[in-house]
């Protein structure tokens, strides 16, 4: 899933050469403080934490590529499987109780067929026993009405916003955000906005990969 070169039979999803490649963070130490770092005064997360290290023209980079262009949906399954794995008993962890993704826009959905962070998502919920709400937290494309409406949206650059759906559904949760990279931190942050709308709800993050 990450080179493309074909598989012997004692390996699954990635070459032992990719594996041993692979920028894994330790998930006690940099896998927290790296992304905690960059949300630091800007929002309020419970806890926060990446799976592997993005370099550019790296591994991961390549990987999330074929994850989000290629059609590997299966790229999210096995890195959420992993991430589950390693965040079962973690106390930071253990108590969300709904998984939402990051919203891609429908049109986009459309486009690809599939939300490229869907995958992950689901197998961390399974893993933390959580529920996967993919209807909650949604993108839409910005109209007079909601321009009217702003005080209550977050604006993106290409005009997009992040609404709620359903949000009484949140009320009281820990919610567990997943997304597949975080770089500038502007999307996750924007759906915290929103989030923080609602009552007595805590937030997590979890990614497949962090730019530093
Ligand atoms: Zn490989």
């Amino acid at each position: 899933m990450a080179c493309h070169s074909v598989l012997n039979d004692n390996e699954v999803h990635f070459c032992t050469g990719c594996r041993h490649e692979f920028p894994v963070m330790n998930l006690d130490r940099e896998g927290r403080s790296i992304i905690e770092k960059v949300f630091r005064g800007r929002i309020h997360l419970k806890s926060a934490v990446a799976l592997l290290r993005f370099e550019k023209k790296g591994i991961v980079q390549q990987l999330l590529h074929n994850l989000k262009y290629k059609g590997q949906e299966e790229i999210g399954t096995a890195l959420g499987k992993w991430l589950g794995s390693e965040l079962q008993g973690d106390n930071g962890f253990t108590t969300v109780d709904v998984v939402l993704p990051v919203p891609v826009h429908k049109s986009k959905l459309k486009k690809r067929g599939y939300n490229q962070v869907d995958s992950f998502g689901r197998q961390l919920a399974q893993k933390l026993n959580a529920e996967y709400l993919d209807d909650i937290l949604i993108k839409t494309s910005a109209t007079a009405t909601k321009v009217f409406q702003r005080r209550f949206k977050r604006w993106q650059n290409n005009h997009e916003v992040f609404e709620l759906n359903n949000a009484e559904r949140l009320v009281g949760k820990n919610i567990l955000l997943v997304d597949d990279i975080v770089t500038t931190g502007a999307t996750i942050e924007q759906c915290a906005q929103v989030l923080n709308s609602v009552q007595d709800a805590k937030l997590c993050v979890a990614a497949m990969a962090i730019a530093e």
